[in-house]
């Protein structure tokens, strides 16, 4: 039997299911159904090949320069170069240009929400938010969850998480996010995928979230778990190559097409060190560039070990990438060493850039809610500590712990002020957050019979 590992596209690296999980959901057979024709370095490819593998749907990738197989599949001689990428789906209709949003849809994975009025609207799928979903559904809330991309969030697109309580020998982000999606739904919770959340306005003592699609999903309450998202890299021509050789985070889906490539990863912490030892497996050389000193200040010391031991793995501290070189695709890139010496040329295929992030408030701005100076939500006992945070506040009550400056509206996970930037802090602030809805919603009325 055939066993792919991490994504489901052509050419991956084959092998038995990782013994260290107690199911490796990266290594599950599979036969893929939608096949991607386009340009490896082009940034609407990888949208598609991210979307199609944080979700777990089976994708073949055929590049535009293997001629004969992009003729075998399409059935003409030359391609437009305007049409890329292309995706033929399961029932062989062929989609020019396409899109997250059409590739989704064409697959059936894009489901209106079945109510006119929820409980409880969730923004977001990562652990925060499907911890909510599986709490607020399972205790009889009419529950919906959107999310913009897949479920798992940041969590997804990690290898292993090894620190995650009950899981001695770690567990795998998408094995994780697999469970906690079914365990969702299984309770009745929705899950609206593809679509980011645009706008909120209030509703009553409620809110409406408004979609990308124009959907609009109203709720009684709204919790807020988006998380955050990568931290940009300030050197010129960067926005061009993005998606193109330049890449931000380190999803599993690009590992296996790195088979045999010269990859380089910037950023300290522990994303960029799992991005390393994922490469590492592909990778004919990878190099971790990081800024500080010394890799042990902001990196986990079991990963400082892993990453030290991997021989295909060459670490540079105290240096930044302060250029690009660019032919027909990224060929190297500019380092400074940092330590007065000149500038050195690095050959390179691809770069990950795994430094940081910062919250996700898009869709969330324009309503009036407290941010700390870095952007992140504000809630509960942190709001009385900047008065003017409460300016607006109406109720006879302080803020509910995780709820923000405007009632019924609550936050949680990586996007809170002061939160603790680990799985377990999310799921934890997740399920939370739904003990305090119930008493908003008690506060508004009552619960609604379910
Ligand atoms: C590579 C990597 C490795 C990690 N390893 C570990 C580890 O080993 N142990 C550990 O404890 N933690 C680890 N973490 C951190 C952990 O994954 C995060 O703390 C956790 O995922 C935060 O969960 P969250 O739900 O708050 O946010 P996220 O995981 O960021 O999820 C937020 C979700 O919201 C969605 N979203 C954002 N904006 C919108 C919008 N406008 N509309 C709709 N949806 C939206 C996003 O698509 C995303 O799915 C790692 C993180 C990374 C990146």
């Amino acid at each position: 039997m055939l066993w792919r590992r991490h994504t489901r596209e052509s050419g991956t690296v084959t092998g038995p299911p990782d013994a260290t999980s107690t199911f490796d959901y990266d290594a599950r057979p599979v036969t893929p159904q939608v096949v991607l024709v386009g340009h490896r370095a082009s940034s609407g490819g990888y949208a598609l090949r991210d979307f199609l593998s944080r979700n777990g749907c089976p994708y073949q990738w055929v590049d535009i320069e293997d001629q004969d197989r992009v003729r075998a599949l399409l059935q003409f001689d030359q391609v437009d170069q305007a049409r890329l990428p292309i995706c033929v789906l399961p029932d062989g209709t062929q989609l020019a240009r396409a899109t997250v949003e059409e590739v989704a849809r064409g697959l059936g994975m894009v489901s209106g929400p079945s109510l006119s009025e929820y409980d409880l609207a969730i923004v977001g799928a990562g652990p925060s938010g499907l911890a909510a979903s599986v709490y607020a559904a399972s205790e009889g809330l009419r529950t919906v969850a959107v999310e913009a991309v897949a479920p798992g969030g940041q969590a997804g697109t990690t290898s292993m998480i090894e620190n995650y309580l009950g899981f001695p020998q770690g567990i795998s982000g998408s094995e994780m996010a697999a469970r906690a999606a079914a365990q969702a739904r299984r309770f009745g919770a929705e899950i609206l995928l593809a679509r980011p959340l645009v706008g909120v306005d209030p509703d009553g003592p409620g809110y409406v979230a408004r979609l990308a699609d124009g959907t609009d999903v109203r709720a009684r309450a709204l919790l807020v778990a988006t998380g955050v998202e990568w931290r940009r890299l300030d050197v010129p021509g960067v926005d061009d190559l993005l998606g193109a050789g330049v890449y931000y985070g380190a999803g599993p889906s690009e590992a296996v097409t790195c088979l045999g490539c010269r990859v380089a990863v910037v950023g300290g912490g522990n994303s960029a060190g799992q991005a390393v030892v994922r490469f590492s497996k592909y990778a004919s050389h990878v190099t971790l560039l990081v800024r500080g000193q010394n890799l042990g200040a902001s990196m986990s010391r079991y990963l400082v070990d892993r990453v030290t031991r991997l021989e295909n793995v060459d670490i540079r501290t105290s240096t930044q990438v302060v250029g690009f070189e660019v032919g027909t695709h990224l060929e190297g890139i500019m380092v400074s060493p940092g330590d007065g010496q000149d500038l050195e040329r690095l050959p390179l295929d691809n770069l990950f850039l795994c430094i940081g992030g910062v919250p996700r408030t898009n869709g969330l701005t324009g309503i009036g809610l407290a941010t700390d100076p870095a952007g992140y939500l504000r809630t509960g006992s942190d709001l009385s500590s900047t008065p003017a945070d409460l300016d607006n506040w109406r109720l006879p009550r302080q803020p509910l712990p995780l709820e923000t400056n405007l009632p019924g509206l609550f936050a949680a996970g990586d996007v809170r002020s002061g939160s603790i930037k680990r799985c377990s802090a999310a799921i934890g602030e997740g399920s939370m957050a739904v003990a305090l809805v119930h008493r908003r919603l008690a506060e508004t009325g009552g619960e609604a019979d379910a």
